[in-house]
């Protein structure tokens, strides 16, 4: 099974930092295959959307206004197991308690800065997939290396 795909989406302060190129790079070296991609300026409709879930959270409002303050990389990647591994090479929500080695934890420090947004399941990375990518801009194509990673 190596079709699983997960949602991964570098966040405004990501993009100001310069990181873009570092967290890509992860996720190509761990031998995950990039399937989609954009630099865009997000919504505040599709934001409320996407965390849809958090909406009754006193941290909402900063939150949204965070995800606003500047243009995002949305991505899909695809591999075993991708959704948890992915989460695991962001880290915690919260930096702090990110190790060094993870995305978060090299790479942030506050809550409300932490950099990279990974689906928390494969329910999850099919529902925000679909709200961020159209079907015909999730590319199909075989990694020439795909040997080379899976036995
Ligand atoms: N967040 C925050 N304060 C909190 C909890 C979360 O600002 O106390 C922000 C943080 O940017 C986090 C996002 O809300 O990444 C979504 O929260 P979630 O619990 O889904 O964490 P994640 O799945 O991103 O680790
Ligand atoms: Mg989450």
């Amino acid at each position: 099974m190596s079709a699983e795909r997960t949602f991964i989406m570098i966040k405004p302060d990501g993009v100001q930092r310069g990181l873009v190129g570092q967290i890509v790079q992860r996720f190509e070296q761990r031998g995950y295959k990039l399937v989609s991609m954009k630099f865009t300026q997000p919504t505040k409709e599709l934001l409320e959307e996407h965390y849809a879930d958090l909406k009754q959270k006193g941290f909402f409002p900063s939150l949204i206004a965070y995800m606003l303050s500047g243009p995002v990389v949305p991505m899909v990647w695809e591999g075993k197991d991708v959704v948890k591994q992915g989460r695991q090479m962001l880290g915690q929500t919260n930096p702090l308690a990110s190790l060094p080695g993870s995305i978060r934890g090299d790479f942030s420090i506050d809550i409300g800065r932490n950099i990279c947004h990974g689906s928390d399941s494969v329910e999850s990375a099919q529902k925000e997939i679909a709200l961020w990518f159209k079907e015909n801009e999730l590319t199909q194509w075989k990694s020439s290396t795909h040997e080379w990673v899976y036995e």
